[in-house]
């Protein structure tokens, strides 16, 4: 499809496009589709603009990944569809192991999206062998890596579904998400949540880390100070105020 860079919604019209073409190639899920729609829709609310909360969530996000003694980033089909290089980057900034977890799992998935990965980095891409359940979560969610997640202390995950962020948050880890919903149970549940788009919120970070990489007082103020429902309250009222102001 053509679309003119000067159209009103040319960047979101190009994503769509290539979230379509990596829905055939079966690294996006037929309903990861529908979830991006739900995102979309959040971003509208939001002004499409990074807010003065998700900076701050940002900031506390990479103070807890630089705290973090074993940091694991997971990858779904949408968070490696929009923004792959980008998570692959922050990841060896913050020497996080990267494992690839899904909501709609099958071999032959996992295998095509490992791939995929691997065609961005030389770093290691785990999930092919999930070899360990975490404890206390009685589903398919509790599957992973014994030297990703299960041994992780903080895991980020981008774009995840609120189930599995209650099942990590349940088996005693720090949960980082980045959801442009702030009252989905994602968000709630987590320990930081970025509220923005994911492919504005992941170069965020990364900059966030560069400052704050040398800076171990500065990240524990942060981490002190930062208060995740706070946080959500703010966005919300972001978007109360975003709202009026258009009418
Ligand atoms: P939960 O399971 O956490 O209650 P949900 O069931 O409402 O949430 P899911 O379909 O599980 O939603 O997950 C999709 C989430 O990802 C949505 O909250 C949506 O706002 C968010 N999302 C989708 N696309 C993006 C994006 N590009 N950037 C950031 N967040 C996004
Ligand atoms: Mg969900």
């Amino acid at each position: 499809m053509d679309v003119s860079p000067d159209h009103p919604r040319y960047k979101s019209l190009v994503i769509r496009e290539k979230m379509s073409e990596l829905s055939d190639q079966g690294i996006v899920a037929r309903t990861g589709l529908i979830a991006h729609g739900r995102g979309e829709a959040f971003d509208y609310l939001l002004g499409e603009k990074t807010t003065p909360a998700a900076q701050k969530a940002e900031a506390a996000i990479a103070a807890f990944l630089l705290e973090a003694e074993r940091p694991v980033i997971t990858m779904n089909g949408n968070a490696s569809a929009l923004c792959a290089a980008e998570l692959l980057a922050l990841a060896a900034e913050v020497g996080a192991q990267v494992e690839v977890n899904l909501f709609h799992w099958s071999r032959e998935r996992v295998e095509k999206l490992v791939s995929y990965l691997e065609s961005f980095t030389d770093l290691p891409i785990l999930g092919r062998e999930q070899d360990a359940v975490l404890e206390g979560i009685a589903s398919d969610r509790a599957r992973c890596c014994q030297t990703g997640i299960y041994a992780a202390d903080v895991v980020l995950i981008p774009l995840e579904d609120g189930d599995r962020a209650e099942a990590l948050r349940a088996a005693g880890k720090k949960v980082l998400a980045i959801d442009l919903n702030p009252l989905s149970r994602t968000a709630q549940a987590a320990n930081a949540t970025a509220v923005d788009e994911i492919t504005r919120a992941v170069p965020q970070i990364r900059q966030a880390v560069k400052e704050l990489q040398n800076d171990q007082p500065r990240r524990k103020k942060l981490l002190a100070d930062f208060d995740n429902q706070a946080n959500l309250a703010e966005s919300v009222q972001y978007i109360i105020e975003n709202l009026t102001a258009q009418q």
